[in-house]
């Protein structure tokens, strides 16, 4: 087993106590993240929103109820399977995005769960995890579901649930995009992962 959980929770101290951006004046709680450490997938989102800004925890609204609904089609769960984080760690006022000052203030947190982490599947949620992860030539509607070279690790941009919730017709894509990352998990995982949502 590994032995970084110190680590860990030294950067999660780090994290939940940054002031390195306005957005520290605003939020209720900085979101850390959550999931299994040792995961085989890291989920990378925009930013928290209201009910995550509450809770303090990621992806808690409808959003994240969509998400948990398509992970478990693929036979993910949050506890075993993955770790979810966020580009921002703090809520953006009136959940309006972070603007790309903000994004890259707070990149070293993420660029730290990364390599902690060590996942070897970067789940990109949107658009806005997309640029600031790959860069701004590539875009979500035409890169979602391909495979992506990362910092040496094996990325796949998908929808963000709530696109999806503003626009069902996006949904039919997105459960191929996830066909995409579940078939990556088998080869280069757990080639024992199974779901009886998938051949
Ligand atoms: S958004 Fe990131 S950089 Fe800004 S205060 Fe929160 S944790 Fe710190």
């Amino acid at each position: 087993m590994f032995n970084f959980l110190p680590e860990i929770e030294a950067l999660r101290n780090k994290i939940l106590n940054c002031r390195k951006c306005n957005l520290c004046k605003t939020r209720n709680h900085v979101i850390f993240g959550e999931g299994n450490l040792h995961a085989g997938i890291l989920l990378i989102g925009e930013a928290p929103g209201r009910d995550e800004d509450i809770q303090g925890r990621p992806f808690v609204g409808l959003s994240g109820q969509l998400l948990d609904k398509i992970l478990a089609a693929c036979g993910f769960t949050r506890d075993k399977h993955v770790f979810i984080s966020n580009i921002v760690k703090c809520r953006p006022p009136g959940n309006r995005l972070p603007s790309d000052k903000e994004a890259s203030v707070c990149m070293p947190w993420l660029t730290q769960q990364i390599e902690m982490i060590n996942p070897q599947i970067l789940v990109l949620l949107g658009a806005t995890a997309l640029k600031h992860m790959a860069g701004p030539n590539y875009r979500i509607t035409r890169d979602h579901g391909k495979l992506i070279n990362i910092r040496n690790r094996i990325a796949i941009p998908v929808y963000h649930p709530a696109a999806l919730l503003r626009d069902p017709s996006l949904k039919r894509n997105t459960w191929e995009d996830y066909k995409v990352i579940f078939h990556k998990y088998r080869e280069i995982v757990d080639t024992n992962h199974h779901s009886p949502h998938i051949q």
